[in-house]
């Protein structure tokens, strides 16, 4: 995994930006990588189960941590299994559980020589299905990249099994989920960015906000952003983005934002690579003084998913730290990103 990030020059997954007619310039630039059932247990109080996050922490090694990914046959599901596999192999410190949950049940597939089964969550008594699973594989991390129409039924059932997961599907009833899964005192972390370079950036914007407010005012602000053809929306990234530099003293409207999603324009005037067409965040904030003398330009453009999938590694041995520490006594339960990334001592990629 080779991905960097640096404020400096973007780096050959983007084309070179026009030349500045000012003075400073930022950029911040990723490049792509390589590219048998237990008994059941009686149910005590609400959503939590308090006797099966006892057993998770109990039964946790520190050795390798089992990650379950569903669905792995979706994108960002196969992107986070195949990191699993290969953060496993480098590391030793995670492996792929052999088996996914799905909308539907599919045929097996194969992720860089690890097989496992596609279950539907729905058939059956998926219930059982994962708190036998859990027992298989002590001290199991669930990854959750499913659609938008899953996300609250899903959690309920990792918090009703004792499943200590990583969200990373957007949408939903998010709060919802939030209020579920912290009433449950449930470990999980929940982050519709798991980007960690872009969530440093996006902190790293809200902070300069917060102590330098008006910093930039009067600055005319312009936002490009280029993603998949598919995505209709402007990323939330880029609304939280501009929330700062608004607070910097900008007055932009994000609906002035320029959503480019034509492939054609995407590989001519943003420099995306054909081969990320289909999945790439190119960002550009560009600020100009009013009298045109000085610009800052930040850029990042990312290729591909494994800046997510790393990320969600990261935060799934993050959750699995959290847990064996016990901190399901703790007042914290719930994390985002900004917590794994205050934690330090993720991999670089
Ligand atoms: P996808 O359509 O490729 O994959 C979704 C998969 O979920 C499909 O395989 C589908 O069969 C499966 N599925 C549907 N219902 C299910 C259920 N009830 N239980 C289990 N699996 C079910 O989508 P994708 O591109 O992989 O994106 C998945 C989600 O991840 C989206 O919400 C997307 O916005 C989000 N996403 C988040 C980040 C992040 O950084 N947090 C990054 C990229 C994408």
């Amino acid at each position: 995994m080779s991905s960097s990030l640096a404020f400096a020059p973007a780096i050959d997954c983007t084309r070179p930006s026009p030349p500045p007619a000012v003075a400073s310039r930022a950029h911040l630039s990723a490049r792509p990588s390589r590219a048998l059932a237990p008994p059941r247990q009686p149910r005590v109080g609400g959503g939590a189960r308090p006797f099966a996050r006892a057993a998770v922490r109990a039964m946790a090694s520190t050795s390798s941590t089992p990650i379950m990914v569903n669905d792995l046959t979706g994108k960002m599901g196969r992107a986070v299994a195949e990191a699993v596999v290969a953060r496993g192999e480098a590391t030793g410190a995670v492996h792929l559980v052999p088996l996914a949950f799905s909308g539907e049940a599919k045929d097996a597939v194969d992720v860089a020589g690890v097989r496992v089964e596609i279950a539907s969550v729905r058939d059956g008594d998926p219930r059982a299905r994962l708190e036998a699973l859990m027992a298989e594989h002590p001290g199991m991390i669930v990854v959750d990249y499913t659609l938008p129409a899953a996300v609250n039924a899903n959690a309920d059932l990792y918090v009703a099994c004792g499943a200590p997961f990583v969200m990373g599907t957007t949408g939903g009833d998010r709060e919802k989920l939030l209020a579920d899964v912290r009433t449950a005192r449930h470990h999980a972390v929940i982050a519709p960015q798991m980007g960690k370079q872009v969530v440093a950036f996006q902190a790293a914007m809200r902070l300069m906000a917060e102590n330098f407010p008006g910093a930039f005012s009067g600055y005319t602000l312009s936002v490009t952003e280029s993603h998949q053809s598919s995505k209709v929306d402007t990323s939330g990234t880029a609304k939280a983005i501009v929330e700062s530099f608004n607070e910097l003293g900008c007055g932009f409207d994000i609906e002035d934002a320029v959503l480019v999603r034509d492939p054609p324009t995407q590989v001519a005037e943003m420099g995306v690579p054909e081969e990320h067409l289909l999945g790439h965040a190119f960002h550009t904030y560009r600020l100009v003084s009013p009298d045109e003398t000085v610009a800052f330009e930040f850029q990042h453009n990312v290729c591909g998913r494994s800046i997510y999938a790393e990320g969600t590694v990261d935060a799934a041995q993050f959750l699995a730290k959290k847990v064996q520490e016990g901190d399901a006594d703790a007042e914290k339960t719930v994390y985002d990103m900004i917590d794994v990334l205050k934690e330090g001592g993720m991999v670089t990629n």
